[in-house]
């Protein structure tokens, strides 16, 4: 059955696509949209999923071996079913309709940004303040969002709004699929310590989203919210986020880099990088049981575990890349120095985004160990009565 299905992807890539020149085999260009159409009509962009939903109902081990097959012509389109948050989101907890609706469109489109964290609301997520009010079949928004990753090309947001402010805070959520090309919705880049702006503020001002839009239940968001970020964390343990030139080829960067500057010859550094393998290999298999608590359950705890391992194993990468170039990290007109400099940068990034260590730490704490639950004074108040400065 492996040996089949691996033989038929094979196939069909090299019908479809051209690894030369990076595009659809036939076209002048690589046109996003139209190859993700046929990855997604293949089968092949969501294969764990069932039939009904563009995918193949095959197991999460078959799911590999196509993307492995994608991944070794540099193919583009796999592993939606692990990485679209957005449509992830919709596959686990939208209804019918709205799968129908909207399921095939963000698989064959851009990926959808978090409208999650507000200038009051980060760690302490169930503190947000943007505001939906039903006007007809619609909700209106206003608010504001901070931190928004990729929120200029998105179409489409997944957000976190206040339905009820007489509910204490966590009742009074509802988690929107938000269409972000509207009247209304303002995205200002913020500019970061990487040279990147990957982030955004964005403003939004009586902005609409249609009330069949909602992810799960009116007023339930919190709970819908925890199958998204526990997804999300998933993505970040496995180190999938990093755009580090690939976090599993980070380590043989690290040999690459100690052998060109002549400090393979030191045992310390042998026996750090071997530690740096190691700590990888170990969060691999932890974020395999991670994945397996996740198809049982739709959640698992054990992804802020990976989450919070993968954060300390790229500060330790970038402090062993800086050990191997010693002083020449400050000639930032090198490659290698830049390289370091952003892995570094990188990996402080990675440690916020998707929820800080510490609130990993609490996480852990209290879901994995079962240590008592730090007090909130505010959680069990009606909203609206919770002091704010
Ligand atoms: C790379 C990156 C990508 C991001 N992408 C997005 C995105 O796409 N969408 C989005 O909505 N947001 C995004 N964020 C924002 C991110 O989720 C928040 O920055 C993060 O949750 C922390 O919130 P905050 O910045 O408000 O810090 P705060 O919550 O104010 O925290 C400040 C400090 O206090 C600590 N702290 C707070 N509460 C506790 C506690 N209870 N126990 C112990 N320590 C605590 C924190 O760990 C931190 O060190 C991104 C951030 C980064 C860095």
């Amino acid at each position: 059955m492996s040996t089949d299905l691996k033989q038929e992807v094979e196939t069909w890539l090299a019908a479809h696509w051209d690894s030369e020149n990076g595009r659809a085999v036939g076209s002048s260009d690589y046109d996003q949209k139209s190859w993700l159409t046929k990855v997604v009509d293949a089968g092949y962009a969501v294969p764990s999923w069932p039939e009904k939903w563009y995918g193949r109902g095959v197991s999460p081990k078959e799911a590999r071996i196509i993307e492995k097959a994608f991944q070794a012509r540099g193919a583009k389109g796999w592993g939606r079913d692990r990485f679209h948050l957005g449509a992830i989101s919709i596959f686990k907890l939208g209804s019918e309709a709205l799968k129908t609706e909207l399921l095939y469109e963000l698989l064959t489109g851009p990926i959808c940004c978090l409208l999650y964290s507000e200038p009051g609301a980060g760690s302490d997520l169930a503190g947000i303040r943007t505001r939906a009010v039903k006007d007809g079949d619609d909700f209106i928004i206003n608010g504001q969002k901070v931190w928004t990753s990729n929120a200029v090309e998105a179409e489409y947001g997944m957000l976190l709004t206040r339905t009820d402010i007489e509910a204490p805070k966590h009742q009074g959520i509802t988690f929107f699929i938000f269409p972000m090309k509207q009247d209304g919705v303002d995205v200002r880049p913020i500019n970061q310590i990487t040279g990147e702006d990957e982030f955004n503020e964005v403003f939004i001002e009586d902005a609409r989203v249609p009330e069949r839009f909602i992810i799960g239940t009116l007023n339930q968001g919190w709970k819908s919210f925890q199958t998204a970020i526990a997804s999300e964390r998933l993505i970040m343990g496995d180190g999938i986020t990093s755009r580090l030139r690939g976090a599993a080829g980070k380590v043989p960067t690290l040999l690459a880099l100690a052998h060109k500057h002549d400090k393979l010859k030191d045992p310390v550094m042998r026996q750090e990088i071997a530690q740096a393998i190691a700590y990888r290999q170990l969060n691999t298999l932890n974020m395999m049981r991670a994945k397996e608590e996740m198809m049982k359950n739709g959640a698992s705890s054990l992804a802020s575990l990976g989450k919070l391992a993968m954060s300390r194993i790229q500060h330790g990468e970038a402090r062993l890349s800086a050990k191997i170039l010693g002083p020449q990290i400050l000639l930032t007109e090198t490659e290698d120095a830049r390289n370091a400099n952003f892995d570094a940068a990188k990996a402080y990034m990675n440690s916020i985004g998707g929820g800080t260590d510490q609130i990993q730490k609490n996480i852990i704490a209290e879901r994995v160990l079962g240590l008592p639950k730090s007090t909130d004074v505010s959680r069990n108040i009606p909203f609206k009565d919770i002091k704010s400065g």
